[in-house]
């Protein structure tokens, strides 16, 4: 298990925060053909933006896996491909895995999810199908498929940190029911979220 600490100075409303954090490791895993160069941007902007969080994008692209894909609904069933997560051959000497796919999915009783993630657990898992501009309309923005790949995945790791849903509607961890709601939203946490992943990160473990 690898292991990364690091002092971080830090102004969190406005108490002067000097801390020993543990970093979180995170692999950043492509499930079917995911264009390199997004994953790349993600692992960037996590880094840059999270202190706390470290990233290593996987050299190997898992196969899309057959059955969790529903002929009826032309969707792939998210929490089939969370569990298909956990079969990675070293998966252990990362503390969350984050899947990556560009196809749609859903959950459930859901039309379709952006992501999901198990509460408190390692894996996750975000689609970019339904954050591309085109979606719905638009012409291709690859900034605006950035920020919002952002705030999902930030949203997801955020619930295997054991945050829950926030009524802030600015805070990463609100629910987005459409795009709108990711548009609203900002990719960082309100002070409340930003306070519970600070008493996450300064444990020893997580
Ligand atoms: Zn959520
Ligand atoms: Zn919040």
């Amino acid at each position: 298990m690898m292991v990364h600490s690091i002092y971080i100075f830090g102004l969190i409303d406005n108490f002067l925060v000097l801390a020993l954090y543990r970093r979180i490791i995170v692999l950043i895993q492509p499930i079917g053909f995911v264009d390199s160069s997004i994953l790349e941007r993600l692992a960037l902007d996590l880094t840059s933006k999270f202190n706390f969080f470290k990233t290593y994008i996987s050299d190997i692209t898992l196969p899309l896996l057959d059955r969790a894909y529903n002929k009826r609904r032309m969707q792939y069933n998210s929490s089939l491909l969370l569990h298909y997560l956990s079969n990675i051959s070293g998966a252990e000497n990362y503390d969350r895995i984050l899947g990556v796919v560009d196809v749609d999915i859903y959950a459930d009783e859901l039309n379709f999810v952006f992501g999901e993630a198990i509460l408190n657990g390692r894996f996750a898992l975000i689609s970019l199908f339904r954050l591309r501009p085109e979606f719905y309309g638009y012409g291709v923005d690859l900034e605006l498929l950035f920020e919002r790949a952002l705030k999902e995945a930030v949203h997801e790791l955020g619930h295997t940190l054991g945050l829950t849903h926030c009524p802030d509607r600015r805070c990463v961890m609100h629910f987005s029911n459409s795009i709108l709601d990711t548009d609203y939203k900002s990719y960082e946490f309100c002070s409340n979220c930003r306070f519970k992943i600070l008493d996450v990160v300064l444990k020893p473990k997580v």
